[in-house]
């Protein structure tokens, strides 16, 4: 995303080079086949946010760019003690009048805290009050939600979370419960599989791209370049660049070394001020036919399994099929502690989360898929505090100003904030490299109107460059 960005923005050629550890690119974006036939699952992202409703979506309008078809998502049912609970009446039925009444006023107290606006503008430093981010999410969900109404809550919102209430604030607690109305946001997916996204960038940049070459370390040289040394099937390379991003999730930022003191400390300080690690473990399991469709019609619903599991139709995504395929997505402590289990406890755990009125299904399975993805995302994206832009992409901007790092973890934990995150460096890299053209002839300083708009820069960055 960032490479794709450096070049539309750039206003001259530039020469990048993408490494990358893996034998492919596109990380926990992974749409694969099964062993047995040529039918796909979703490996890591499921979804994608639609916050077009509410402004402007980067994401949705980098989809429509790259000419990608996609498919809504929807599913309103969560089931808790064997009770489809997809609508009010469903909700009463199970719980009584008076719970029905705790809820509403839950989810009136939710939607007062944070308005449609504020959801769509909170990765931003001014999108949310400063005294609520910091809040942690047990004490409101204690003070405002009945035993009941908190089973539910937690069941509803647990594997988006991929936390604990206790790890996280009240913020991103209520993002991930106010995600379930579509006056926030909507879900969708990419037809085909997700990672079509990448595909569709990788063969729009002009880059050179090194598979399976991990960087190893990254520093300043003394002529001012930034080098990095990176190692491929036993070959080492040393590299120089006028720029380097780190594209790194958070769990990874350590396989680098950043040489130099001042360095390795600013990023020992960001890696530690960003270090909320939260756990995913999906279960994909393909059978004979879709076994379900009488009991589940939509995208998705939520079970009380694991502490709360989100249960995909899968083969929805792909019309035509005649086979089933149904995704389990477990979240938090339940997948930091099943991912301990076998592949055969996990699928026999699976197949029993399943209502008694489905148990035959088992019958009906022909192969399962299990991926651990341990601290793979943020149980708290922007950390407490959420620092202003240019402090989150640039840790150590004295020495080494031309090194950024980029990731859905200063953000929100999904793609729509690795793009953010990626933009928002690309533009602040291609503004830089046009400043000697909006450089006016003797003259010390540069109206700030010269310089792209959403870059953040400081008076003195810009001072500095024009000098
Ligand atoms: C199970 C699961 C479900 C998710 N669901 C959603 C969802 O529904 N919607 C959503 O928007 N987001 C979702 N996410 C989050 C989403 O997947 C991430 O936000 C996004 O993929 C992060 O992209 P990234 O490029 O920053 O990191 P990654 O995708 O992790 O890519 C990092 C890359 O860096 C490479 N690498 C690591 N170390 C080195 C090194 N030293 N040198 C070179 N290369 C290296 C890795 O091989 C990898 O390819 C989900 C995540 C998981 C795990």
């Amino acid at each position: 995303m960032a490479a794709y960005f450096l070049q539309k923005y750039a206003d001259s050629p530039l020469t990048i080079t993408l490494f990358e550890a893996d034998s492919r690119i596109g990380g926990k974006v992974h749409t694969q086949k099964f062993s047995s036939t040529d039918i796909t699952y979703e490996v890591g992202a499921a979804e994608l946010y639609d916050y077009s409703r509410n402004g402007c979506d980067s994401l949705r309008e980098l989809v429509a760019e790259l000419g990608l078809p996609t498919q809504p998502m929807e599913g309103w049912g969560v089931v808790i003690d064997g009770k489809w609970i997809g609508n009010l009446t469903d909700f009463r039925s199970a719980f009584g009048d008076r719970e029905l009444q705790n809820f509403i006023e839950f989810h009136r107290r939710a939607q007062d805290q944070i308005s449609p606006h504020e959801f769509y503008a909170a990765d931003h430093p001014e999108g949310l009050p400063a005294h609520f981010a910091n809040s942690p999410f047990v004490p409101f969900l204690d003070r405002f939600a009945s035993p009941v109404v908190r089973r539910y809550i937690q069941t509803l919102i647990h594997s988006d979370l991929a936390t604990e209430p206790r790890l996280t604030s009240t913020t991103y607690g209520l993002q991930n419960y106010l995600m379930n109305d579509s006056k926030y946001m909507q879900l969708y997916c990419i037809e085909g599989g997700n990672e079509r996204l990448v595909r569709e960038l990788a063969s729009r940049i002009d880059v050179e791209t090194r598979l399976n070459c991990k960087v190893e370390t990254v520093f300043k040289t003394e002529s001012g370049a930034i080098a990095v040394e990176s190692i491929s099937s036993d070959q080492r390379d040393l590299d120089e660049f006028d720029y380097v991003i780190v594209a790194l999730p958070h769990n990874h930022l350590n396989s680098v070394v950043y040489s130099n003191d001042r360095l390795a400390n600013a990023v020992r300080k960001h890696f530690e001020y960003y270090n909320h690690p939260a756990h995913y473990l999906r279960m994909t399991l393909l059978f004979e036919k879709p076994f379900w469709r009488h009991w589940m019609k939509e995208s998705y619903c939520m079970l009380d399994h694991f502490d709360g599991c989100c249960l995909y139709d899968e083969s929805l995504r792909q019309p035509g099929i005649t086979q089933g395929i149904l995704g389990w997505l477990v979240g938090g402590d339940a997948a930091e502690r099943m991912s301990h289990w076998s592949d055969e406890e996990l699928l026999e755990a699976a197949l029993d989360s399943l209502p008694k009125e489905l148990a035959h299904g088992k019958e009906l399975l022909k192969e399962g898929v299990i991926k651990r993805w341990i601290k793979a995302v943020s149980a708290l994206p922007g950390g407490n505090n959420p620092p202003p832009l240019h402090v989150r992409h640039c840790p150590e901007p004295v020495e080494h100003s031309h090194l950024f790092f980029i990731g859905d973890y200063l953000f929100d934990s999904t793609l729509n904030g690795v793009l953010d995150s990626a933009e928002y460096v690309a533009g602040w890299i291609a503004a830089n490299l046009m400043l000697p053209t909006v450089t006016p002839p003797n003259n010390s300083t540069i109206p700030f109107s010269n310089v792209h708009n959403s870059l953040h820069k400081t008076t003195k960055e810009v001072l500095h460059v024009n000098q």
